[in-house]
């Protein structure tokens, strides 16, 4: 019941990184830091991308085990944040997106305090990958049928 109630990213949940691995005074390069992480190279390019510190000068990149920590407990912290009103995690994105083509889909499920369970289904903005998220409408609401259901 209230697992069906919570909207978010709870399957990506289970990607969490290993940080104890980390040594905070060590410096990892790229390679290092995707092999002791188990991720792609690209991914932690992509945290570079996103802001993870890097020594200055390096080339190619190194980073402090500090910093690699910081950065990824900070990015895990965010994920959890609670989707706001509109918002949708986009799993191609890995970020918080907004949706275009927004329908909303009634489950048929009655969730708690005598709530309908709604599915919004839409296309990432950014990469026009299919993105949804489940809430619940208050019963009585308006229906999928209804004019006004586009407007999320
Ligand atoms: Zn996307």
């Amino acid at each position: 019941m209230g697992r069906a109630k919570r909207a978010g990213p709870t399957r990506t949940m289970k990607r969490t990184y290993r940080l104890n691995l980390i040594r905070a005074k060590r410096s990892y390069s790229v390679k290092d830091a995707s092999d002791l992480l188990e991720t792609h190279v690209r991914t932690v390019q992509g945290w570079i991308k996103d802001g993870l510190k890097v020594l200055e000068g390096s080339r190619p990149y190194l980073m402090m085990g500090h910093d690699l920590k910081a950065f990824l407990t900070e990015k895990t912290r965010k994920r959890k944040r609670p989707l706001a009103e509109g918002e949708f995690y986009c799993f191609r994105c890995k970020a918080v997106v907004t949706a275009v083509q927004v329908e909303r889909v009634e489950t048929g499920k009655v969730m708690g305090h005598g709530q309908v369970g709604v599915a919004l289904k839409g296309a990432c903005a950014a990469c026009g990958g299919k993105v949804n998220r489940f809430s619940a409408l208050p019963k009585g609401a308006v229906s999928a049928t209804d004019p006004q259901a586009g407007a999320v």
